[in-house]
């Protein structure tokens, strides 16, 4: 401790005001989406590569733990400095450059994702990742939790879009992995390593992604299924005509009412609370009519209501319901596990079944939605904080959850990574070798073990914990 007190005068005087101890600093930089809070000693806001290497290399003198930070929306706790130290705070870094004539998007690690996506629209090109938190998080915290979101199905998700990344090994040293080209083959890929890598390996200064043309026609489909079951069977025959849709959602019963409820309108007149799908199709305006006539032909015989969108207002409209149920959760309980598993498409019923048993044993509200393009599905465990019995009933659901997937062949996380909520079940997904091999690598790249300790390896007693009250931005977004 006096080692990280004397390191953190050091660093004061190394780098004068871009270092933050006030208890505000301290405390805005304690927790992230997840709202597991730890006091780092000091929040650093580098303005220059330098002021990075200069961090890194008195961290590593003196074992000082440093998490890099971007928006601090992570909702796994992956953002939050469990064991103290110094938060590296890059939210400022915010220059995009865009090579219009390659499609390519040069940005810096604290761009907010929706300001990449409204300067690359700018120039007739789309960049598809697009976590529900866009208007929010950072490219860095994307890379470093190889985020997704609603696009994943067709397009991919962060990792698929990174060519290039520049950023400091946790020595300091300076590296880049990959180019701007669209092909490289040119020793071990410690890019790929590092996207998904929760800030354990390095840290991400600036990427450049690739962008694909934006889509030049769009059409929007809702349709109400008879129950959940009916509506995944429905999505994978459509897949089976080879049509990919753009956007895939999917909203179970419960959603829906919850969305319904807070609105005050029913979805589909005389189906009040039915399971639903939302689908939006994409690309150039002869492909989009093509595949227009597919969808409209299957959800005649599969739906038992449907409506299409015939211009983006009315598409707006369809949309409301997606947009509206996740904060609607909030009136059946105050807190919310939001989880993200994944589950191949061979066991999607038996997800549903599963989904059943789960509410039945546990007695909790579960609202289930998420992209069926992908088989993500945000898994949302209600309960109320102040209820004892409830919290206990939320713990063994989750752990109930993380088994019942690992089962199906999916995984415990699509998109937010395991940080701190999911560390009690990485080993249910990986085996011993499999894990030691990860550990392996984080100690050949981070001998001293300063960057982002104690996520992902360590098992953290996430009830044990309080959650910080503290109201975000994007709560109940
Ligand atoms: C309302 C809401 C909706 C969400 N919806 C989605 C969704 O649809 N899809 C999805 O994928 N996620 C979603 N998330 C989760 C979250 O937004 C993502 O995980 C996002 O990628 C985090 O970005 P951030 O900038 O907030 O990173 P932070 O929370 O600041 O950090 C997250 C992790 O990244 C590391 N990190 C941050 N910047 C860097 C860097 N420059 N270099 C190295 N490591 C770094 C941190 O150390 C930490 O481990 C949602 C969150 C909220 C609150």
């Amino acid at each position: 401790m006096a080692s990280i007190r004397s390191a953190t005068r050091q660093l004061c005087r190394r780098l004068g005001a871009r270092v933050a101890v006030s208890d505000a600093a301290r405390f805005g930089a304690s927790f992230d989406g997840s709202k597991l809070s730890f006091l780092p000693t000091a929040v650093v806001r580098p303005r220059t590569e330098a002021d990075i290497a200069v961090v890194l290399k008195l961290a590593n003198q003196h074992r000082v733990p440093v998490t890099a930070r971007g928006a601090g929306t992570s909702l796994t706790g992956s953002g939050s400095p469990v064991r103290g130290g110094w938060v590296l705070d890059l939210s400022r870094w915010k220059r995009i450059r865009i090579d219009a004539a390659a499609g390519l998007a040069s940005v810096q690690a604290g761009v907010v994702v929706a300001d990449l996506h409204r300067a690359a629209e700018a120039k007739g090109w789309f960049y598809p990742p697009d976590p529900a938190s866009k208007n929010f998080c950072t490219i860095g915290g994307n890379i470093a939790c190889n985020a997704g979101g609603m696009h994943g199905g067709k397009y991919g998700v962060t990792r698929d879009f990174v060519l290039a990344l520049r950023g400091f090994l946790p020595t300091g040293e300076v590296v880049t992995w990959g180019t701007a080209t669209k092909k490289f083959s040119s020793g071990f890929n410690l890019r790929d390593l590092w996207i998904g890598s929760e800030g354990m390996l390095g840290v991400v200064t600036e990427a450049t992604l690739k962008l694909i043309p934006l889509p030049a026609a769009r059409w929007t489909l809702l349709m109400a299924f008879s129950d959940e079951i009916a509506a995944f069977r429905a999505v994978r025959a459509l897949f089976a005509t080879r049509v990919q849709p753009a956007i895939c959602e999917f909203l179970d019963r419960y959603s829906v009412q919850c969305a319904e409820a807070a609105s005050g309108k029913t979805v589909f007149a005389g189906q009040a609370g039915r399971p639903v799908v939302l689908i939006e199709l994409a690309g150039t305006a002869s492909e989009v009519a093509e595949q227009k006539k597919i969808v409209l032909a299957w959800a005649r015989v599969q739906a038992v209501a449907f409506r299409e969108a015939r211009h983006r207002a009315e598409a707006e409209e369809l949309w409301a319901v997606r947009r509206g149920c996740s904060a609607a959760m909030f009136k059946l309980a105050d807190t919310k596990l939001n989880e993200d598993i994944v589950v191949p498409l061979r066991s999607y019923s038996k997800m549903v079944r599963f989904l059943v048993k789960l509410r039945r044993e546990s007695g909790l509200h579960i609202p289930t939605f998420g992209h069926l393009g992908d088989g993500n599905l945000h898994v949302n465990i209600m309960y109320h904080r102040a209820n004892a019995d409830e919290r206990r009933r939320a713990e063994h659901a989750v752990e109930e959850l993380m088994r019942g997937v690992v089962a199906l062949g999916g995984a415990i996380s699509g998109e937010h990574g395991i940080g701190l909520a999911k560390s009690p079940f990485l080993r249910l997904q990986h085996s011993p070798a499999a894990v030691r091999a990860m550990q392996a690598v984080k100690r050949a790249l981070d001998p001293r073990g300063i960057l982002n300790p104690g996520k992902m390896f360590e098992v953290f007693k996430v009830w044990q914990h309080e959650r910080v009250s503290a109201v975000c931005p994007w709560d109940h977004k």
